[in-house]
């Protein structure tokens, strides 16, 4: 049961809160997940959101950057080092930023569904 003070998946993804108490205990990194919330107990290591975030992430970020460097090139011609410093510090942001909000959903929907591999039932 989810206790009323919960916070909401899209809280949990774009503050870094505990998907059960609502306590900014989510990561201990950048993007890594803490083991255990340091409020509330919960056992965060027993999650695994696997490498999902990650695969979307990099195909809608790669999309995005690389559509936006063909734009800046075809309108700009800007020299090649102009490339550079815009589109690798833009893409390490977008990913560290985005990785933290789309794991943050994905543990707190496991959290809320109460979600697990799946296994055969006991006769
Ligand atoms: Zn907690």
């Amino acid at each position: 049961m989810i206790a009323p003070e919960a916070p909401t998946p899209t809280q949990v993804a774009l503050k870094g809160l505990c998907p059960r108490c609502g306590s900014k205990t989510l990561f201990k990194g950048w993007t890594q997940f803490a083991d255990r919330c340091g409020v509330c107990g919960l056992d965060l290591s027993s999650f695994n959101v696997g490498d999902g975030p990650a695969a979307f992430l990099t195909l809608i970020i790669g999309a995005v950057i690389v559509a936006l460097a063909i734009t800046v090139e075809l309108s700009f011609s800007p020299p090649f080092w102009v490339h550079i410093i815009l589109w690798i510090p833009l893409t390490a942001v977008a990913v560290v930023a985005s990785l933290r909000a789309a794991k943050g959903a994905l543990i707190s929907l496991e959290f809320r569904n109460a979600a697990a591999e799946g296994r055969i039932k006991d006769q």
